[in-house]
Parts: C-alpha cells; sequence; structure tokens
C-alpha cells in the first residue's frame, strides 16, 4: 500500500512514458470553511499505447473521473492518493472533480482567519509533494506542464498565484454553506505559466494588503509586489523589501547571464508558515515573522535579507533549470545559499554575510555531519518519505560550503562560465548534478569526478590541527594533519589558507596569509619553517574549508584572552567556533566554555555572533555542564548576562538580545523582580523600548521562573489580540513550572489532532522551556509510547514538530540515553524518517553524556 509515498523508481517508470502538455485548474473557494471544489483538466501524452499509469490526489472526495470522454467508477480507480489510468492513448485527456479540505498543518492549502479582524486568508504550500492536495496532478519534478487557475473567491480578496493575476470578472452571488449570509463572488482566470514543475505552482488569497512596485531587467520592465495581512500592513518595510530584491535582480541577471524568466515577482507574507520561504515561480511566499512588529535583532534582519535573495536565486537554478528528481534538492538548495551569500556580501550593505555564514551556517553543517543519520550531500532519495527529512544541515549549509570550496578550487570565473553554459543550455529542463559538473569540467579544465567523489559521495566532516615544532620562538618545521572520524573514514583535498596573527597594541592582526592544498594525513608547510611562531596561528582562516579545526595550545591560550583584539570579526568568529566543537568533542570543559562565551559576549557588537554565542551558552549549561556544577553555573551565568546587559549601550542591538536572554536564565527573586520592574514600566533599562514582543520576553521569563501565571498571560493575550499574541501565549502557557500546566499542553498538543501548526510549534517550545527538567520525566514513557502512532497518523509537519519538539531532551541523562536506545532496539520496522529522528535524539544524549563526563573545569580568571 503506497500511501501518500511515491518512489523514484515509480516517478521513473511514470515520465518514461507519460508528458503532460497542460493543466487547467478550477477552484471553487466560496463552499466554507472546511472545504472547496476543485476541477483538473489534464492534457498528457504516453509514449506506449493502451499502457497503464496514475495520476496523484489526496481530496476528500472524488465526485468525477472521465478518461478520454469516458466515465470511471471513482470508488473502483482512486484509491491511497492515486486513480489509476487504464488503456491509455498516444493522447489523453483526463478530467477529475473532487472536493479538497483546507489544512491547519502548512501543507497544502492552508487557511487562517486572522483574530485580529475575522479575515481569512489562504496561502499553498505544495514542496514536496502537496499539490496533489489542491489539484489532480503528476507529481514528479520532472513532468512539467503549462498551468491555468481560473478561481471563484470572494470579491474583494487578492487573488495571487505564478502568473500576473487578471481583472477579476463578478459572478453571480453565492450564499455560505455555513451561514444564511449571501457573498460577493468573482473569478480570476489566469494565463497559463510557462512549464514548470507543480511543486513550484501557488495560489494565494484573502483580503492582503499590497505595495506594488517594478524593476528594470534584461527581459523589459517586471512588476514587483509584497503582499501581508491587512492586520500586518502597518509593520511592513516594503522599501528595504524592494531595495534587497532589486539588488538581486541586477545581480542574478548579471551572474548567470540569463534574463528573469518569469512575467512578474510577487512576496507574500503568509500566517502559519511551516519555513522561512518557497520558491514558488513568480509567487514567493515567506513566513510572516519576516514582517517586524516589534524590534527584532539585526542578525534576523539580515537573514531576513538572506532569506529574499536565497528565493530570488531560486527563480534561475531550481525554477527555470530544476532537478529530475529529490536526489538533488542538495544541489537546489546548496546553490541558492550559496549564491545569496555571494550575493548579499556583494551587493548589498551585508559585507560580512560570510562571517554570518561561518557562525551559523557552517555550525549548522557540522552538528548535522556529526550525527549517526548523517549522508552524503548528494544523497540517495529512494522515495519522499525520504525526501521529506532531508530539508538538513548537509541539504542546505555542508552543500553551501563545499560549494564554497568548490569554487575556490575551480576558480570563481570558471565556476560563472560555467554556470552561465549550464543555464543557457538547460533553461526550462530537467537536470542532474552530472549536468552542472559537465559544464565546470569544460570551464575549468579541471577533472571533478574524483573531488565528487570525496565530496559529495561520502559524508562526515575531517578535523584539521596544525602540528608545530618550536624551539626558542621560531617554527622548525609545520604540519597540518587531517584526520576522519572511524565511521566515514575519507581523507579529502582541502583548498584553504593559514593565518599568523600577532599580538599589538590592543589589537590582534594578521600578519601573513598562505594558501595551500591539504591532501593527505600529513601535509608539510614549509613556508612556515625558520619564521618565528605568531602569537596566534589560524587554519583554515578566511574559511575556504569545509573541516573542523584545531587550536595548538600556544595559540588556543593568544585566542581565549585576546579574543576582543582580533580586528576582523571572521577570525574571531572561527575561533570561537573551534572552542564549541572541542566542547562538543569532549576536549574543552563545558564550563570552561560557558565562562568564555559570557566573556565573548561583553563588547561583541556582530548581531549574529552574539546570537549563536547565545544559543551554545544556552545549550552547553542545559545538557553539557556536568550535573554537579549546573546550580553554581546557572547562577553565574543569570548574573553575567544581567550586568552585560544593564551595561549593554542604550538601545543596541547587543542590548536587545541580552535582555531577552537574560529573561530565559532568570530563577533569583532579586533577577526576575527586576525584570517584572522592566515589564511594568516601574524601572525602565535604559534605552530599551518595552514593545509587544519585548512584553511577551519579560512576561515568558516571569513566568517560567514561577513569578508570574496564566492570569497575566491571559491579560497580556487580550491586549495582543493578533495571531503572534496567540503563539506568543500558547508558548508561555506551556512554559508553566508546573506539573499540571505540562500536562495540559501535553494532552492538547499531542493527544488532540485539532490545533493548527504554529501553535503546536509555540506550545513545544514553551514545554522544553524548563529551569527544573523534572518536570518533563514523567513524559519521556509517554513520548515513547506514543511517537510512533502520532507519526503514522499525523501529516509530516505535524508529526516532525511533535517529534522534535516533545522528545524531553533537557533530561540529558542516562535514562534517557537507555530508554532512547531502548526504542529503537525495539522499533526496527517504525518508519525511517522517525527513526532517524530519535536517532538524532539519541545522538544528542550521548554527546551530552560525553560532555558532561569531560567537564572538570579550570577556573578561569573572570
Ligand atoms: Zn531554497
Amino acid at each position: 500500500m503506497p500511501g501518500t509515498n511515491l518512489t523514484r523508481e515509480e516517478a521513473r517508470a511514470r515520465s518514461a512514458i507519460v508528458s503532460v502538455r497542460s493543466y487547467d485548474v478550477d477552484l471553487d473557494l466560496t463552499c466554507g470553511a472546511e472545504t472547496f471544489t476543485t476541477t483538473t483538466t489534464v492534457r498528457f501524452d504516453c509514449a506506449q499505447e493502451g499502457a497503464e499509469s496514475f495520476i496523484d490526489l489526496v481530496a476528500t472526495s472524488v465526485h468525477s473521473v472521465e478518461l478520454n470522454g469516458e466515465q470511471l467508477d471513482p470508488a473502483t480507480v482512486w484509491g491511497d492518493s492515486r486513480i489509476r489510468l487504464e488503456g491509455l492513448r498516444p493522447e489523453n485527456v483526463l478530467r477529475v472533480a473532487a472536493t479538497g479540505a483546507y489544512m491547519n498543518t502548512g501543507e497544502g492549502l492552508h487557511r487562517f482567519v486572522d483574530p485580529a479582524d475575522g479575515e481569512v486568508y489562504l496561502y499553498t504550500q505544495f514542496e514536496v509533494s502537496d499539490s496533489r492536495r489542491m489539484y489532480a496532478v503528476f507529481e514528479q519534478p520532472d513532468l512539467k506542464a503549462t498551468f491555468a487557475f481560473s478561481v471563484l473567491a470572494p470579491a474583494h480578496w487578492q487573488v495571487i498565484s505564478n502568473q500576473p493575476t487578471p481583472h477579476p470578472v463578478p459572478a453571480p452571488q453565492r450564499v455560505r454553506a455555513d451561514s444564511s449570509e449571501s457573498i460577493e463572488v468573482a473569478r480570476w482566470d489566469f494565463e497559463p505559466t510557462p512549464r514548470i514543475s507543480s511543486y513550484i505552482t501557488a495560489l494565494v488569497a484573502g483580503p492582503y494588503d499590497v505595495v506594488r512596485d517594478e524593476v528594470a531587467t534584461r527581459a523589459g520592465t517586471v512588476p514587483l509586489a509584497v503582499f501581508c495581512r491587512r492586520s500586518l500592513r502597518q509593520h511592513l518595510d516594503p522599501e528595504n523589501i524592494f531595495a534587497c530584491t532589486k539588488a538581486g535582480f541586477a545581480f542574478y541577471e548579471r551572474e548567470f547571464d540569463h534574463a528573469f524568466p518569469f512575467a512578474k515577482y510577487d512576496q507574500i507574507f503568509t500566517p502559519e508558515y511551516n519555513m522561512g520561504a518557497m520558491e514558488n515561480a513568480g509567487c514567493v511566499t515567506i513566513v510572516e515573522d519576516y514582517v517586524f512588529r516589534s524590534k527584532v535583532p539585526d542578525a534576523i534582519v539580515e537573514r531576513r535579507a538572506l532569506t529574499l535573495l536565497h528565493e530570488l536565486a531560486h527563480m534561475w537554478f531550481g525554477d527555470l533549470v530544476t532537478m529530475k528528481w529529490w536526489d538533488d534538492l542538495w544541489l537546489n538548495e546548496s546553490f541558492a545559499e550559496w549564491a545569496s551569500t555571494v550575493c548579499q556580501a556583494e551587493a548589498t550593505s551585508w559585507s560580512h554575510a560570510w562571517t554570518t555564514f561561518a557562525t551559523s551556517e557552517k555550525a549548522w553543517a557540522y552538528r548535522q555531519d556529526q550525527l549517526s543519520s548523517t549522508h552524503p550531500v548528494a544523497a540517495d532519495m529512494v522515495d519522499l518519505d525520504a525526501v521529506e527529512v532531508n530539508f538538513d544541515g548537509i541539504t542546505y549549509a555542508k552543500g553551501a560550503s563545499v560549494l564554497k570550496q568548490l569554487v575556490a578550487y575551480v576558480g570563481r570565473e570558471a565556476f560563472t562560465a560555467g554556470l552561465r553554459a549550464y543555464f543557457a543550455r538547460h533553461a526550462w529542463g530537467n537536470t542532474t548534478l552530472h549536468d552542472l559538473l559537465t559544464e565546470l569540467e569544460h570551464t575549468s579544465g579541471r577533472d571533478l569526478n574524483q573531488w565528487s567523489r570525496l565530496w559529495l559521495e561520502t559524508a562526515g566532516v575531517n578535523t584539521l590541527t596544525p602540528r608545530l615544532e618550536v624551539e626558542d620562538g621560531v617554527i622548525r618545521s609545520a604540519w597540518v594533519e587531517q584526520s576522519a572520524p572511524p565511521q566515514w573514514p575519507t581523507l579529502r583535498p582541502h583548498r584553504l589558507a593559514i593565518g599568523c596573527y600577532d599580538l599589538g597594541p590592543g589589537t590582534l592582526r594578521r600578519s601573513r596569509r598562505l594558501e595551500l592544498d591539504v591532501t593527505d594525513e600529513l601535509t608539510e608547510v614549509p613556508e612556515l619553517a625558520g619564521q618565528p611562531m605568531p602569537d596566534l596561528l589560524l587554519l583554515n582562516d578566511d574559511d575556504l574549508a569545509y573541516a573542523k579545526i584545531r587550536l595548538d595550545p600556544h595559540s588556543a591560550d593568544t585566542a581565549l584572552s585576546s579574543l576582543r583584539l582580533f580586528t576582523d570579526s571572521l577570525p574571531r568568529a572561527l575561533v570561537l567556533g573551534a572552542a564549541w566543537d572541542m566542547t562538543r568533542d569532549a576536549q574543552m570543559p563545558a564550563s570552561d566554555y560557558v565562562r568564555l562565551a559570557l566573556r565573548a559576549l561583553k563588547g561583541e557588537t556582530d548581531s549574529t555572533q552574539i546570537r549563536v554565542l547565545l544559543m551554545q551558552l544556552s545549550a552547553a549549561a542545559r545538557t553539557y555542564v556536568a550535573p554537579a556544577h549546573r546550580d553554581e553555573l546557572s547562577r553565574e551565568i543569570a548574573t553575567s548576562l544581567r550586568s552585560s546587559a544593564l551595561a549593554a549601550a542604550p538601545g543596541s542591538d547587543a542590548q536587545l538580545q541580552l535582555v531577552g536572554a537574560w529573561a530565559g536564565a532568570a530563577t533569583s527573586a532579586d533577577d526576575l523582580e527586576r525584570l517584572r520592574e522592566a515589564l511594568e514600566g516601574t524601572a525602565p533599562i535604559d534605552g530599551m523600548t518595552v514593545d509587544q514582543d519585548m512584553r511577551w520576553t519579560l512576561l515568558t521569563g516571569l513566568v517560567s521562573g514561577g513569578a508570574a501565571g496564566a492570569e497575566q498571560i491571559e491579560r497580556e493575550r487580550s491586549r495582543d489580540n493578533t495571531a503572534a499574541g496567540r503563539e506568543k501565549a500558547a508558548r508561555a502557557m506551556a512554559a508553566r513550572p508546573d506539573p499540571a500546566a505540562k500536562e495540559e499542553v501535553w494532552r492538547a498538543a499531542v493527544e488532540e489532532d485539532t490545533l493548527p501548526n504554529a501553535v503546536i510549534n509555540a506550545m513545544a517550545l514553551g514545554f522544553a522551556r524548563v529551569h527544573d527538567p523534572e518536570l518533563l520525566r514523567p513524559f519521556l514513557p509517554r513520548y515513547l509510547s506514543v511517537v510512533e502512532e502520532l507519526w503514522r497518523t499525523r501529516t509530516h509537519a505535524i508529526a516532525e514538530a511533535l517529534a522534535v519538539g516533545f522528545y524531553p531532551a533537557a533530561l540529558a541523562d542516562g535514562e534517557l540515553l537507555e530508554a532512547t536506545q531502548e526504542w529503537l532496539d525495539a522499533h526496527p520496522d517504525a518508519p525511517n524518517g522517525l527513526r532517524r529522528t530519535l536517532s538524532e535524539h539519541r545522538d544528542g544524549v550521548a554527546r551530552a553524556l560525553r560532555a558532561q563526563a569531560a567537564d572538570r573545569p579550570r577556573r578561569s580568571p573572570g
């Protein structure tokens, strides 16, 4: 029984005989709050007369199926999300009429009601395989076709799709199914799209507000628009969004030497969105958190710009030229990550984008690559279930790091020339990795076979360690040692830089840089022999390579004592990254790391660095620090964050982030009282605006510290009657440090199946937020007994949110490790994606226990 799965073999067999000409999709969105009607007419060819195939459809009911003029019985041909098609002719016309269900999970056609004004907002999210929740479709990326949508909807709505929105035509009034009210309706008939894959088709509808602009392109003037819900319009900053978008248009058209391929470019901020954004052709949907209703860290503003540029890059790489099958999802995503970072660094004011890449993207890649579930970048996606769980740190961040390394390897010019040839040759088609490598080999003259085998077809991360012989302050010999973990023993060619840094008055400045290829287990660096030993020697300076780096003891001392003296942010980020790796590898006591991070925070101005340090600090304190010093260290952290927060420049980004972190760490009566004064305005924090989101941050801190409860949350909720307010309130309620409150959230999110994705995610965050992990102990056996059923009965997005978010990771002890391992041993036949999630949980706990065992701090000066 295939259920909703589809294997690569089935997809191959289908596209071997089927080619699709066009879809006409007719939707009626005026039928009520639960369902819509959908009628699809598909014209397709079949290369094998009389053959059998199938089309995909997830629906509530199917009313009629007509193939080449013949009515088929839906009860016979529709099952397991497929409609069986027999006796195909060279040219076929299929017509399917069905009722589809609105979703509240962020998959398919999502329906949301705005608590602020009662308005209904719809949007679609189809990747990986949810266009079949809106219309009958051959759901695989290599069956491209044209799509013509026709939509009946309330007349006051905006209706947005891949093609420019046509003028609506008034239609006869409708009486709503769920009340006797009649509504004005209209019909929007969109022009057919160019030939694209179904996963990038889209429909967005509702009384969205809009701001319009345009951009000059090689293909003429292209209309731009930004949409958001009415109640968010006052917070939208369209000038920034358009400026970033235009910079991206100019950059990509030049780099790719190919005109923007679609007729217009809309960017729509959509509610209850599961991811950052989605590259629907000409109709990009973006998570609403990126409409800033309160002050956010600069890191988030920078991240939004990167996201906008990432989706825009997909218009060429992904939408114009599309992967044949999901095996090359990594190439699609990694390319967009790499291209958007280059664009951000070179064409916008965020010139330090590669530091951010090192601090956050690479940390994500290294973490993912050291889990037992890691896999080669070029993954083997045997079916859709495997794809769903692969939107991970390998697919995005490691792939992008490896592309960065590839650019260093073949040279930027050859890389760009190869890309241009690739777009020229494959526009509107489907490709595999091989097609890109062919072009790059041609332009660079390098054989990329071996490189691809070592970098893309094997998993795991190498560690690079300097081996130095130093006498009287002079380097006698210098080597770089490369190692690999036993389960992934591949050594690789690394193009990398070595930086020599020396202390001067108030600075730690690079005095020398050399670039070399590290290929074997030991690579000699003759250029360093006979040179004075620098104060700090940094492997992988400039972050060209994808590898964990270690510092020699002398350099480590300099780094730890003089971290603030680096004149550039990238080497500081690399040193902090190395310290974090060593902590995770149980080579640096977690308590030492916590104290290092607390010191590093003082005076740090790089917003992403602050953000990442705060997250790592919290993770280390909760799970890597030995239980014996956890309480003492927690107090130290709260005290240090308080003093840093109160000392931060008034109104600064650091102040904003540090106050938030302090609120998260505060448990003492004194701290909680001070936070309450800040919330109530009786003792403001100098220069800090207590806007709505800061109110929630402070209140949630008070709640998890036991100094506020349900009554205050309810009060805040009625003050902030918005979608965000609903989510923040759910999160705060779930953070109450009391067994009955945890029980309540467990029942609502896990045992009942009614809440939307965004509320479940918010509850999971609150549930996990405990100062006393014992609160979660009773849920360990309950989690393990129910998780498989959840995985089998909920949609993928919800199942994943529950399996990840409600695992009691904060326990971080031997009992948790054992119970998780027992579950894995007892469930060899559980779905692969679920086994993978539980294995990753298990790996995290095992790593935490190793770090705890190594946590024998050498007390460092404060
Ligand atoms: Zn993407």
